[in-house]
């Protein structure tokens, strides 16, 4: 077993054999047989945790989705495990087989190109099956860009809700907005992250703007690199921002949850309904329009707009 620097002294060896030993250098005899879910820096290196370390080095096989990408960061800490892809594509088809060797008494470890398995990456549907099959499953825990941007946005921390990357396509992306605001015409309320691309940005803040309104959010960039950034701003002045100074990098945007004072899903309706219909709009065209900044179900809206003009003589 090979031993750096970094690692530190050898540790005390946990007395449940099931736990990942706690300090670093630990022998691979010491880690339990199963699957372990092992977090990796989002850009620093420096954040591998000592555990990770020794996790890694403790498995008889090291699943990533790119070796290229995973090679030279277990090469940096001495980690000589063999590896191999679990991706988007071969996932589902190589569960099986990982299946067979867990039941063997194999200790696998499941890392992603950055940052905690499985949120927006690989890993659920094998993390998922060996339950199932009774395997044991553990996670060592680290970073995550989601839970970094939350904790930096100055945006209520709880609740939140991760959404990951909305759809890249405008029409699709729009309607995945409208059934949020849906949502929160129905009560929720949370702080919204969503992952995105740098070359998306500026039209994904466009579309959040249009549906979100004035809400204060925040875009965080390159967390743990050298040109780390948070920018804190409402969501119209971030899409400005934005759409004349295309950022670089990877990105995580935080949106702050409804005010309190926003108005309810009923009130929200019947205003833009009565707007549409003052400015000329037939009722039809005028429950198509509401229903789609909605997310509510056109026939619905309809039927209110027929009672409003009803109403409203
Ligand atoms: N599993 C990862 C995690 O726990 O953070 C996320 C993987 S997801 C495929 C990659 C996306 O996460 C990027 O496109 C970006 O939105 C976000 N991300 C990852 N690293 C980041 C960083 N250092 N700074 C900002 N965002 C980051």
């Amino acid at each position: 077993m090979q031993r750096d620097e970094e690692t530190g002294p050898e540790p005390e060896t946990g007395e449940d054999p099931r736990e990942a030993p706690s300090g670093s250098g630990g022998r691979a005899a010491e880690l339990a047989p199963g699957l372990w879910l092992v977090a990796t820096p989002i850009g620093n290196l420096g954040d591998l945790s000592t555990r990770a370390v020794v996790t890694l080095r403790g498995a008889d096989l090291v699943l990533c989705e790119d070796t290229r990408v995973t090679a030279p960061m277990l090469a940096r800490f001495g980690i000589s495990a063999p590896l191999a892809a679990l991706h988007d594509h071969n996932e589902a088809q190589e569960v099986p087989r990982l299946l067979e060797r867990l039941r063997g008494g194999a200790r696998l470890a499941l890392v992603s190109d950055a940052g905690t398995p499985l949120v927006s990456d690989p890993g659920y549907r094998l993390a998922r099956a060996a339950m199932e099959a009774g395997i044991f499953v553990s996670a060592v825990p680290g970073p995550n860009a989601a839970v970094m941007a939350l904790t930096l946005s100055g945006l209520p921390p709880q609740p939140f809700l991760f959404m990951g990357f909305l759809p890249p396509k405008a029409v699709a992306r729009a309607e995945a907005i409208s059934r949020l605001r849906a949502a929160e015409g129905a009560g929720l309320s949370a702080t919204l992250i969503f992952f995105e691309a740098p070359h998306r940005l500026a039209e994904c803040l466009a579309a959040l703007a249009e549906g979100f309104g004035d809400r204060p959010a925040a875009v965080a960039r390159e967390l743990t690199k050298r040109f780390e950034e948070v920018r804190r701003a409402s969501l119209p002045e971030l899409a400005a921002h934005y759409a004349t100074h295309a950022p670089r990098g990877e990105i995580v945007v935080v949106v702050g949850p409804a005010a309190a004072d926003a108005p309810s899903g009923v009130e929200e309706v019947e205003a833009r309904l009565r707007a549409a219909l003052a400015a000329g709009e037939s009722l039809r065209d005028a429950a198509a329009m509401v229903a789609a900044a909605t997310g509510l179900p056109r026939r619905q809206v309809y039927a209110r707009a027929l009672e409003l003009s009803r109403q409203d003589g």
